[in-house]
C-alpha cells in the first residue's frame, strides 16, 4: 500500500490550500472530499471579500480546484469514516490509517479540513426530498415562482431568504427569537418586497402527504396557531462542526477541534478552516490556515525524519 506523506481530510477551501502548500514543498498528498471539491465555497451564489476575487462560489471554488489538480494531487472522492493512528513501539513518527467505505489508505500525517455541518431541528426530517432542504443555494432553483419558508434567525437564515426572494414568488423567514444577523444584511432583506419575516414564531410541523403543502406555526407573542401553504421549506439554523470522526482522533469542544496553531495534540494531526474551534469561519481564513496546517505538517515530517537518522 502506498504510504503517502499528508492525508488531508475535506477539499473545501481549506483543504484544497493545504494541497496546494503541500504538493509545491514535494509532499505526496492524497486528499479525500466526500461531496464536492470546493466545500462550502462551492455552494456560495457570490463572494465579494476573498482579495483579488469578486464572483460566484463556483468559480472561484473552481479556479482552486484546477490549481490542486494541476500539482497532481490524489484526489479520492470519498468520505473517510475512520483514522486510526499506528504506533509501533519505540518507533516515530505515527502512521495513521484511513479508512472510507471502499479502501484503506495510509498517511504520515493528516489534516483535519472537514469544515461544519448545517444543524436540523426536527421538524424538517419527514419531508427532506418531498419539499425540505438544507441548502438554499443548491435546491432554490427548484422553488421558481413558489411560495416558500427558511427557518432560522442568523446569517444563514437571511441569506438564505434574500437569495430565494430572487427566485421564488414568497419568502417567509421563520424566526424564534428577533433577527441575530448582520445588519447589512437584515436591511438588505427587509428591502425584498416578496419577504414576510415572522419573528417569535415557532414552526411546529410540516404538513402534507407525498409532498410538503404547508406549516404550521406558533405566535408566541400572541399564543396563537395557524397554517400556512408553502412548497419549500428550508432549515437555515446555523452550522455545526462534523467533530464525530475528529473527536475520536484529537481533542474537540462545542465548536470544533481544539488547535493552537493548527497543531492537534494528537501528534501528526493538524487542523484547518471552519473545523477549528473559535476560528473567524470565512474563506480567507480557511485558506490561511490551510497553508499554516501544511507548513506545520511538512515541519513535523521533517523533525521525525531528522530523529531517525
Ligand atoms: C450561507 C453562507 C454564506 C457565506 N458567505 C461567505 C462569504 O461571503 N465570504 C466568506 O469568506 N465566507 C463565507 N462563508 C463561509 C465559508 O463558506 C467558509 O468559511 C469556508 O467554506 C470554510 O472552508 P473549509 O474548507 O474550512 O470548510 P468547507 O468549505 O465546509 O469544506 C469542508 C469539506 O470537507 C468535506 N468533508 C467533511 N467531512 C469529511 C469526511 N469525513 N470525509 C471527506 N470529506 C469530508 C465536506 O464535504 C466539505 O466539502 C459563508 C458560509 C455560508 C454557510
Amino acid at each position: 500500500m502506498k504510504r503517502y506523506d499528508v492525508a488531508i481530510i475535506g477539499g473545501g477551501p481549506a483543504g484544497l490550500t493545504a494541497a496546494i502548500y503541500a504538493r509545491r514543498a514535494n509532499l505526496s498528498v492524497v486528499m479525500f472530499e466526500g461531496n464536492v471539491l470546493g466545500g462550502t465555497l462551492a455552494e456560495l451564489k457570490r463572494i465579494e471579500n476573498y482579495p483579488g476575487f469578486m464572483g460566484t462560489g463556483k468559480q472561484l471554488a473552481a479556479k482552486m480546484t484546477a490549481q490542486v489538480k494541476k500539482l497532481r494531487t490524489r484526489v479520492v472522492t470519498e468520505n473517510v469514516e475512520a483514522v486510526k493512528p499506528i504506533e509501533k513501539k519505540g518507533r516515530s513518527p505515527y502512521r495513521f490509517s484511513i479508512f472510507t467505505q471502499k479502501s484503506e489508505f495510509s498517511a504520515l500525517s493528516v489534516i483535519l479540513a472537514i469544515g461544519k455541518k448545517r444543524i436540523g431541528n426536527g421538524v424538517e426530517r419527514d419531508y427532506i426530498g418531498k419539499g425540505a432542504s438544507y441548502c438554499a443555494v443548491c435546491d432554490g432553483f427548484f422553488y421558481r415562482d413558489a411560495v416558500v419558508a427558511v427557518y432560522g434567525s442568523g446569517n444563514t437564515a437571511v441569506d438564505d431568504a434574500i437569495y430565494l426572494s430572487n427566485i421564488a414568488k414568497k419568502v417567509y423567514l421563520v424566526s424564534l427569537s428577533e433577527l441575530q444577523a448582520e445588519k447589512s444584511l437584515i436591511s438588505k432583506l427587509k428591502s425584498a418586497k416578496n419577504v414576510e419575516i415572522l419573528t417569535q414564531h415557532v414552526v411546529k410541523k410540516l404538513n402534507g402527504e407525498e409532498q410538503l403543502q404547508s406549516m404550521t406555526v406558533f405566535d408566541i407573542a400572541s399564543v396563537s396557531q395557524k397554517d400556512i401553504e408553502i412548497e419549500g421549506f428550508f432549515v437555515a439554523n446555523g452550522v455545526n462542526p462534523d467533530v464525530k470522526l475528529a473527536s475520536k482522533l484529537v481533542s474537540t469542544d462545542s465548536d470544533g477541534i481544539l488547535a493552537g496553531d493548527t497543531v492537534c495534540d494528537t501528534k501528526g494531526v493538524f487542523a484547518c478552516g471552519d473545523a477549528v474551534s473559535g476560528s473567524f469561519k470565512q474563506v480567507v481564513t480557511a485558506c490561511a490556515t490551510g497553508a499554516q496546517a501544511s507548513e506545520k505538517a511538512r515541519a513535523y515530517l521533517l523533525s521525525q525524519l531528522s530523529s531517525r537518522i
